[in-house]
């Protein structure tokens, strides 16, 4: 006899997803609380070694590459699945963000860029040089490392992205957000003055700091542009993850990094750790106060 039983598939409830950084089709909706993101082998790669790391769990778990619509996908968690109306941060580490490889390919041509040019002004007016304005164009290299200096990058090693609020209002303009003091207010507001959500996150702050000082993975990766996604709810979850591994590349053997040293051009280090001391501490401080 045969016994028709359902066939029972837990999908994840729907919710509007939440992208704080990227270009906005990069990411697709996967099944299973799952997503993609348009594959770069960079990351792939990353993704793959990550997985029998001792940052393993500190990272989206990661299950391959998937085709869709044409186009590859690295399929990998979403780490949104499991909250309900989450608040999200996007923090970028690291003290520059982007890899001594970019900055010596930038000196290669050299091409003035009226698109920088028009994006520093937007930001700042007075950031060009006379010759810049007469020229209405940015070399690239110059664009890059003036960059740096708007934000808490080149200051304190890391900057915060974009901030997502549970009752919705989001903002994605820190471009400014350069002082220990602003970002203290920022992440204030991010947490909602909740001191229990707070102390969350330091503790996983400090877990991960342990995990990356013992990690393989870490100690033989330039590791640029990479990011801390912190997320929380109205049910007291925060959770910390590190994402966006599309310029963590591998240094040739045996170079190893420390990854708080400062970044001199040729020494590769990228000021990973030292920003997390930082954001460490400044959770340390609010929690005081
Ligand atoms: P960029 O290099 O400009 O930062 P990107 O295209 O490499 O962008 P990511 O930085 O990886 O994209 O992700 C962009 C945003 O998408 C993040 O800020 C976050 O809001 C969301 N996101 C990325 N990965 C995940 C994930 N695994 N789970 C949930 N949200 C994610
Ligand atoms: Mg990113
Ligand atoms: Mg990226």
């Amino acid at each position: 006899m045969v016994h028709w039983s359902p066939f029972v598939v837990s999908f994840k409830k729907r919710y509007p997803w939440v992208q704080l950084a990227g270009h906005a089709g990069n990411f697709q909706a996967g099944e299973y609380g799952r997503l993609l993101k348009r594959y770069c082998e960079c990351e792939q790669q990353c993704l793959q070694k990550l997985m029998t790391d001792s940052l393993r769990p500190h990272v989206p778990g990661y299950y391959g590459v998937v085709q869709k619509d044409d186009h590859d996908y690295n399929l990998m968690d979403d780490l949104l699945a499991d909250f309900d109306s989450p608040s999200i941060m996007d923090c970028k580490m690291g003290s520059r963000t982007y890899l001594e490889e970019e900055l010596t390919k930038a000196r290669e041509r050299p091409r003035l860029r009226k698109d920088m040019y028009d994006k520093m002004i937007a930001v700042d007016p007075g950031a060009p040089t006379e010759e810049e304005r007469a020229k209405q164009g940015v070399l690239k290299p110059r664009y890059m490392q003036w960059r740096e200096t708007l934000s808490s990058t080149a200051t304190l090693g890391f900057r915060i992205e974009g901030i997502k609020r549970a009752d919705g209002t989001c903002n994605t303009n820190f471009k400014k957000t350069k002082h220990r003091e602003q970002v203290m207010q920022a992440l204030e507001d991010f947490v909602d003055g909740n001191t229990q959500i707070l102390k969350l996150y330091l503790q996983r702050l400090e877990e991960l700091r342990s995990a990356l000082e013992q990690s393989q993975f870490f100690r033989t990766h330039e590791v640029v542009g990479s990011s801390l996604l912190f997320v929380h709810d109205a049910s007291g979850k925060a959770k910390v993850w590190m994402i966006d591994f599309g310029k963590t590349v591998p240094l040739p053997t045996p170079q190893t990094l420390d990854h708080r040293t400062p970044w001199v051009e040729g020494n590769r280090e990228d000021g990973y750790l030292w920003g997390l001391d930082n954001l460490i501490d400044i959770f340390s401080t609010m929690l005081l106060e």
